[in-house]
């Protein structure tokens, strides 16, 4: 009657805008791990493999308890990643995410770092279990930036803790008491970067078995534009005692949900306004309405029908004028603004324009100057407000990164 790994499935994707695939994982019952690589020259890919391997090392041995022993592993890779960068010019800097999940005696461990995610599915609802360590993340924690915002964030891929970059990590970790038909999801930030929660869930709800639902997850967050590299991990706790039908083709993530289930839930969904499957779909950014134009089917007599003719061609024009200012306006305006972020290297960089990203990857900004002071220099307390994308004059803002660059910012006073 114990609970087992009745289903697993693992697959990783390189996407559709990267040359090489930095991601790693585990999908090795009853261990499961994603890890995303950050760090140029492959040194992301040298990270994440180390520290999918050191996890690996230890199946055998003591693991009790469960948590402890996971941040023990985890901490190892942390070390080994640390003195390989520091030893190797070439590796400076790299790092890596690691998500973890072990099942030990009818319990899910989770050891966490980064900006990879756990969700855990069960009655049909989809849960995320860990918390981001990222800057937007942080920022949307005290408040400061709304999570609408933090979608489209341009420093959303900055991670504030991962391993690798300091001799020791801190670990986040969670237990829970598994249950039948529960369905985990290990991922990188190349899945939920591209598609929506919303969507996750509805994919996992339709799909025949894990390894489709792998697949279809992977198709949907290269649809979506792919990105990054797209890295999902899935399995599925059962009873000991269907463990052998558990493979059956027409099981269904749903579970033991019927069909009334389904539509009595999408029914409350709709009743509460909650947003389901259908409304994610529907939130997305939509192409603007096509310019009005007169009906023709009810044609008027020749006279008028020229005058309606010209007037038509009027409206259409001015419609035209009216788009046009509306965007050299906007235009206009978003050469006035500048603000502060990190660029790809971490670096504290000047910004002109807005801080939003359009859809089909139009940036609303362009980089002014990019300083040499990394992001994680500044001291933490002091980070997000310097980081946190307000709209400055060029001036405020050039002043605020001289002062970076002269470590002036501090009152306290960084040495050097
Ligand atoms: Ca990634």
């Amino acid at each position: 009657m114990a609970l087992q790994i009745s289903e697993h499935a693992g697959t990783s994707d390189v996407g559709r805008q990267r040359s090489s695939n930095e991601d790693a994982l585990v999908c090795e019952p009853p261990l499961f791990a994603v890890a995303d690589g950050m760090g140029g020259a492959k040194a992301g890919e040298v990270a994440s493999g180390l520290a999918v391997e050191v996890l690996q090392e230890d199946t055998e041995g003591h693991i009790e308890p469960v948590e402890a022993h996971m941040v023990e592993l985890v901490r190892e890779a942390n070390r080994r990643i640390y003195e390989l960068s520091t030893d190797d010019e070439s590796r400076r800097g790299m790092g890596t995410t690691l998500t973890a999940a072990r099942l030990h005696d009818g319990e899910v461990s989770l050891a966490h770092v980064g900006d990879s995610r756990a969700y855990r599915m069960r009655d049909g609802s989809l849960e995320q279990l860990t918390n981001d360590h990222s800057l937007v993340a942080e920022l949307e924690r005290s408040g400061q930036i709304t999570a609408e915002a933090a979608v489209h964030h341009p420093q959303r891929s900055i991670i504030t803790r991962a391993l690798g970059p300091e001799p020791d990590v801190e670990v986040d970790t969670y237990t829970m008491t598994g249950r039948d038909g529960d369905v985990y999801l290990l991922c990188s930030d190349g899945l939920t970067g591209m598609i929506s929660d919303d969507e996750v869930a509805s994919i996992l709800r339709s799909a025949a078995g894990l390894d489709e639902a792998a697949e279809a997850l992977i198709r949907a967050a290269n649809q979506s534009g792919g990105k990054d590299n797209i890295t999902v991990v899935l399995f599925r706790l059962g009873d000991g005692d269907d463990a052998g039908a558990a493979a059956a083709p027409d099981e269904t993530l749903a579970g033991e949900f019927t069909a009334d289930d389904v539509a009595a839930q999408a029914e409350t969904e709709s009743k509460t306004g909650r947003a389901g499957p259908t409304a994610a779909v529907a939130e997305r950014p939509r192409r603007a309405d096509p310019l009005p134009v007169e009906p023709v089917a009810r044609r008027p007599p020749a006279g008028r029908r020229r005058r309606g003719r010209l007037r038509l061609a009027f409206k259409s024009v001015l419609a035209l004028w009216v788009v046009a200012a509306v965007v050299a306006g906007l235009y206009a305006a978003s050469r006035q603004v500048y603000f502060v972020g990190t660029n790809d290297a971490g670096l504290v960089t000047l910004y002109r324009g807005l801080p939003y990203d359009l859809p089909l990857g139009i940036a609303l900004y362009e980089q002014d100057y990019a300083s040499g002071v990394p992001a994680r220099e500044i001291p933490r307390t002091r980070r997000g407000r310097v980081l946190d994308h307000s709209w400055r004059s060029r001036g405020d803002a050039r002043d605020l990164v001289r002062q970076l660059e002269r470590g002036s910012l501090d009152s306290g006073g960084a040495g050097g």
